[in-house]
C-alpha cells in the first residue's frame, strides 16, 4: 500500500454512491456497537463517516482519536443525519497512531487557553476555528498579492539581517555577525524608498522584528508587514491604495470563504467606503473637548486612541499628523511646516497602517536627520541613492496580524500568528 488518496473528504459527494474511493484522514471520532465501528474522519477539506465491519474492525482496536487512517472503500447511503453518504470500509491501514491523552482537545469541546494551544500548535490545527483563521489568512495573502499587482506593484525581498539602525530606532535585536554586531530589520524602510529607483512600484510582505517588551494584545516581537512605496505619488494617493486593498480583502473573503466564518463563528461584514478622515487637529478637539487637555504635537496615546475608537468604530485615518511626531523621512506640508504628509489608517483604537509621503532631496533629508538627532554618516549608504535621481515618493507599512484580528473579530494579535514570539514566549 501506497500513501496516496483517490479523493480529499471535501471531493466526495452523495452523487458517487457505488464508486470505489481512497480516503486518508484523521479519526474524529470512534465508536463501536458490537460487531461495527463507526468512525469520523476528517481531512483538511471534509469530513466524513466510515462504517468498518469484521476482520478490519481488528486494525483499528484500541486506536485514539487523531491517529491517521488511509481508508479503501466504497461510498453507500447513510441513516446517519449528519452525513449525506458515508463510506463502507474494505481496507484499512493505520499510518500513525496518536497517544491519549493529547495536550490539547483539538476538537475545542473542552476548552483550552491560548499557551496551552500555542504549546501545541499543530494539534490545535486540527481544530476547525484555528485551521479556518489560517485558511482566511492564506486568501488575505493572495488577495493583497492580487490587488498590489494589478496595481502595477512590483513584488521586492530586502535583507532582514542589517548593518545598522534602518531608523535610528533603539527597538533592534542585535545579533553576533561573524564577530561584527547586525541587527534584525524592524521595517524595510530605507530600501523600499530606493527601489522607486527603478522599479518605481515595490511591495513587500515579509517579518519584521522590534525589540519593545510590550505585553499587549497587539504587539509581537516578530510580526508580519505589508509595505509599499511608490514613485510619483503623493500620501493621498497611497492613502488610496491602501483603502481599495483593504476593501478587496473584505469583499473577497465574505464571499469566498463562508466555511471559514462559520468555524470561527463571525461574519464578515465588508465596511462601508470611503473610510472616515479625519485630521490630527480635529482628533486632538474631540479629544479636549472630553476633558484630556491635550497640546499640538502631543503623541496620541493608547488611552486617548480608546476614547476616538469608541466615537469612529470601524476604520478610519488620521492624517496630517505633527512633524515632529514623525520619522525622518516624512515630508512637511506645504503651507503648514509644523504638519506632516502622513497618515495612520485605524480600525477603532487599533492602529493597522503608517504612511506618508517621503523627503526625496538629498539635502533636506540630511538637515532632518540632524533635526531628530540622529548622525547623517549612519546613513551615508542611503543617502547616497538620493543623488541618482530619487523620484518623489510615498508609501505605508500595514502589520497583516493586526489587520486579520480586525477580520476575524478576535482581540489577542496571537491568535491570528502561526508561532507568535513575544518577551515571554520564544518556543515553540
Ligand atoms: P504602535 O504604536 O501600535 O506600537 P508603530 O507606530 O510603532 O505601532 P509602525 O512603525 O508605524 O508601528 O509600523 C507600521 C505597522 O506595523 C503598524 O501600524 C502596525 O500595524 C504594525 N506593527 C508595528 N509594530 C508591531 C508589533 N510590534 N507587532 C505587530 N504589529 C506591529
Ligand atoms: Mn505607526
Amino acid at each position: 500500500m501506497g500513501f496516496g488518496r483517490t479523493h480529499d473528504i471535501g471531493e466526495v459527494s452523495s452523487e458517487m454512491i457505488g464508486q470505489k474511493v481512497i480516503l486518508g484522514g484523521w479519526i474524529e471520532d470512534l465508536r463501536k456497537l458490537g460487531k461495527i465501528t463507526f468512525l469520523t474522519i476528517r481531512d483538511s477539506t471534509g469530513i466524513t463517516q466510515v462504517i468498518v465491519k469484521g476482520e478490519q474492525n481488528d486494525k483499528i482496536e484500541g486506536l485514539n482519536r487523531q491517529s491517521v487512517l488511509r481508508i479503501i472503500g466504497t461510498v453507500q447511503e447513510t441513516r446517519a443525519k449528519d452525513f449525506n453518504f458515508e463510506v463502507g470500509a474494505e481496507e484499512i491501514e493505520v499510518l500513525a497512531k496518536a497517544i491519549h491523552p493529547l495536550p490539547i482537545d483539538p476538537l475545542g469541546r473542552l476548552e483550552s487557553n491560548i499557551d496551552n494551544r500555542l504549546n501545541s500548535r499543530a494539534l490545535d490545527m486540527r481544530n476547525q476555528k484555528t485551521a479556518s483563521i489560517f485558511k482566511l489568512r492564506h486568501h488575505v495573502l493572495s488577495s493583497i498579492r492580487k490587488t498590489l499587482i494589478e496595481k502595477k506593484f512590483i513584488e521586492i525581498n530586502t535583507p532582514k539581517i542589517i548593518g545598522s539602525a534602518s531608523e535610528g530606532g533603539a527597538n533592534l535585536f542585535s545579533l553576533d555577525y561573524f564577530g561584527k554586531t547586525a541587527y534584525l530589520a524592524q521595517s524595510p524602510q530605507l530600501y523600499k524608498e530606493q527601489m522607486t529607483i527603478g522599479l518605481e512600484r515595490v511591495f513587500e510582505i515579509a517579518s519584521f522584528y522590534r525589540a519593545e517588551k510590550s505585553h499587549t494584545g497587539r504587539h509581537l516581537s516578530e510580526f508580519t508587514s505589508v509595505d509599499i512605496e511608490a514613485a510619483f505619488m503623493d500620501y493621498t494617493d497611497v492613502m488610496g491604495v491602501l483603502e481599495s486593498l483593504i476593501m478587496e480583502v473584505f469583499k473577497f473573503t465574505s464571499t469566498n470563504c463562508k466555511d471559514e466564518q462559520k468555524s470561527i463563528g463571525h461574519e464578515i461584514k465588508v465596511p462601508s467606503s470611503p473610510f472616515e478622515q479625519l485630521t490630527y487637529g480635529k482628533v486632538l478637539d474631540e479629544l479636549n473637548a472630553a476633558d484630556q487637555k491635550l497640546e499640538f504635537g502631543d503623541d496620541l496615546q493608547d488611552s486617548h486612541l480608546r476614547i476616538v475608537g469608541e466615537r469612529h468604530p470601524g476604520f478610519y485615518f488620521i492624517t496630517d499628523w505633527p512633524l515632529k511626531l514623525k520619522p525622518f523621512y516624512i515630508r512637511e506640508k506645504d503651507d503648514d511646516a509644523s504638519l506632516s504628509r502622513s497618515f495612520d489608517l485605524q480600525y477603532g483604537y487599533l492602529e493597522l497602517s503608517s504612511g506618508g509621503t517621503r523627503l526625496h532631496d538629498p539635502e533636506l533629508l540630511k538637515s532632518r536627520l540632524k533635526e531628530q538627532g540622529l548622525d547623517p554618516s549612519q546613513f551615508a549608504d542611503h543617502l547616497r541613492a538620493f543623488d541618482w535621481g530619487m523620484p518623489p515618493h510615498a508609501g505605508w507599512g500595514l502589520g497583516l496580524d493586526r489587520l486579520m484580528t480586525t477580520l476575524v473579530g478576535l482581540d489577542n494579535i496571537r491568535e491570528v500568528v502561526l508561532y507568535p514570539r513575544d518577551p515571554d514566549r520564544l518556543t515553540p
